[in-house]
């Protein structure tokens, strides 16, 4: 089964084009990997499939379903931002139930599954904190476990390790590779970082100027990128 698709999605911003007719699948449980150089479009990408933007023309298909025309919470994915966005108001638990809670869920559904990803991330004990008393890393297991909650079919990542130290982002990243094993979803991830890409992807696509550049897996890109530009992000050195 085909988790995603996308058909000949073009998006401007005024006269600004900045996806140029993509075309791409993302198969069931299948780990994709974003990556380009700063402005390329991969943040418009994930936003436009997330239904944050509309496309100016194309269509974005979840599940076999169009949804161009479906809003954001209804589409069975969650995202997870560089930048957290918690609530700062809010402790952890609250900012984990808050999607579940819009969602009209029952308290018990709510309780049970903030309690496992409060396990399956390790945040016992900071379940009554806000997220001013916790680390980077602890805020972005949070956004994590708030996205993990809702039960999406698709997690869309936008480089939600760079704000994270070197250490950091080295553990972050394997429990991410551990969660995608665990929940069996569909995963799209943007990063700058050749090494993530390397390790967490299944599929890698290299984006350039609002284009697909090449998508392949990580050896086939590592090993014969398709021009010089590929290369710079993933080949091999020779
Ligand atoms: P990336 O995530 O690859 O760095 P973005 O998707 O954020 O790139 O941006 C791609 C291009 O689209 C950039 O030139 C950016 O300035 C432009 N852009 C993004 N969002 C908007 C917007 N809301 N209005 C106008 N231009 C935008
Ligand atoms: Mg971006």
């Amino acid at each position: 089964m085909t988790a995603l698709t996308l058909t000949n999605i073009n998006k401007s911003f005024g006269s600004v084009e900045v996806l140029k007719d993509i075309n791409l699948t993302v198969d069931d449980g299948e780990f994709v990997v974003f990556v380009g150089p700063s402005g390329c479009g991969k943040s418009t990408l994930l936003r436009v499939i997330a239904g944050l933007e509309d496309a100016t023309s194309g269509t974005v298909s979840i599940g076999g379903d169009v949804v161009n025309n479906v809003p954001p919470a209804k589409r069975g994915i969650a995202m997870v931002f560089q930048s957290y966005a918690l609530y700062p108001h809010l402790s952890v638990r609250d900012n984990m139930a808050l999607g579940l809670k819009q969602e009209k869920q029952p308290k018990s559904v709510i309780d049970e599954r903030v309690g496992k990803a409060v396990q399956m991330l390790d945040l016992n004990d900071y379940i009554d904190r806000r997220p001013s008393d916790l680390s980077g890393g602890q805020r972005q297991r949070v956004a994590i476990g708030r996205a993990i909650v809702r039960e999406p079919k698709l997690f869309l990542f936008d480089e939600p390790l760079s704000n994270l130290d070197a250490a950091l982002r080295m553990n972050t990243r394997i429990e991410i590779a551990e969660l995608h094993r665990t929940l069996s979803a569909s995963m799209i991830y943007v990063t700058h970082d050749q090494t993530e890409a390397m390790t967490l992807a299944d599929k890698i696509v290299v984006l350039r100027d609002g284009r697909v550049e090449q998508v392949g897996s990580p050896m086939e890109l590592y090993n014969n990128p398709a021009n010089r530009f590929v290369a710079g992000f993933l080949g091999s050195p020779a």
